[in-house]
């Protein structure tokens, strides 16, 4: 199989940089803060070879500038001015070779969270910053809940094995929410029993994969009829397009 594997750094309280590493090189995701990057780079003997952007926030591109004043390397992300550092600006569908690991990433526009959200897809993995979460969604911040849905129906579309790597450890908190709003499915339960047992012991809950998320997370369930039924509940009123549901969810989380 591949010769490299995918290591979450630690940043802040809840982020992870993804940062895919073999024996002396490494590429990082949504570095947010550059000092456990070049931490784990003196460690671990590695070369930076790219960083990778989803999206503009801080917690995601803090760390860029001073990587990049350490060495100079590509940085894929999004066509938005607010992330200056980027030199390879990628629009939806673009293919690219991730510098030194011979893996072909495909870049998803995924707005929702923000306009100019993207996602890479490439080597059965799939980053997708904060607009999927193991259980949930990221905030509509500048995004409509139709934007979302949209985005949330391509990324359900993937492989079922993806290993999805999400930017934040929100997973405990979603399947709480996630629970309130499908009371009924057993596989919820399963997965708060792993995900507290991992916690315990102080390790990640991610990757999760495209079909543990199809199977629970509520936000790309809005056409189960038990999240209907339990949008339409707290909307008091009955709702029947999927967009509906989703935002009502959505807001419904937001005062979870
Ligand atoms: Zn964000
Ligand atoms: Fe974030």
């Amino acid at each position: 199989m591949a010769d490299f594997e995918v290591v979450p750094l630690r940043a802040f309280s809840d982020n992870y940089i993804w940062t895919i590493r073999d024996a002396g090189h490494a590429a990082v995701v949504d570095p947010g803060d550059a000092a456990p990057v070049i931490d784990y780079l003196a460690r671990e003997k590695l070369t930076l070879v790219a960083i990778l952007n989803t999206h503009h926030h801080a917690d995601h591109v803090g760390g860029n500038a001073a990587l990049l004043a350490r060495t100079r390397v590509p940085v894929f992300g999004p066509h938005d001015d607010r992330i200056p550092e980027v030199t390879e600006r990628l629009a939806d569908g673009q293919r690219f070779m991730l510098p030194h690991f011979n893996i072909e990433m495909e870049t998803l526009e995924i707005p929702g969270h923000t306009r100019s959200h993207i996602a890479f897809h490439g080597g059965g993995m799939l980053f997708c910053g904060d607009t999927l979460f193991a259980a949930g969604c990221g905030r509509l911040f500048e995004g409509t809940p139709r934007q979302m849905h949209d985005s949330l129906t391509r990324l359900a579309r993937l492989p079922d094995d993806t290993r999805v790597y999400c930017g934040h450890e929100y997973t405990l908190a979603n399947i709480k929410f996630a629970r309130a709003a499908e009371p009924g499915n057993g596989r919820l339960l399963e997965l708060e029993q792993q995900a507290q047992a991992l916690r315990a012991q102080d390790q990640p809950t991610l990757p999760s994969t495209i079909a543990q998320e199809k199977a629970t997370n509520p936000f790309l369930r809005v056409t189960e009829p038990a999240i209907i039924d339990s949008a339409s509940a707290r909307a008091a009123k009955k709702l029947f397009d999927p967009v509906s549901v989703l935002a009502e969810i959505r807001d419904w989380k937001n005062n979870f």
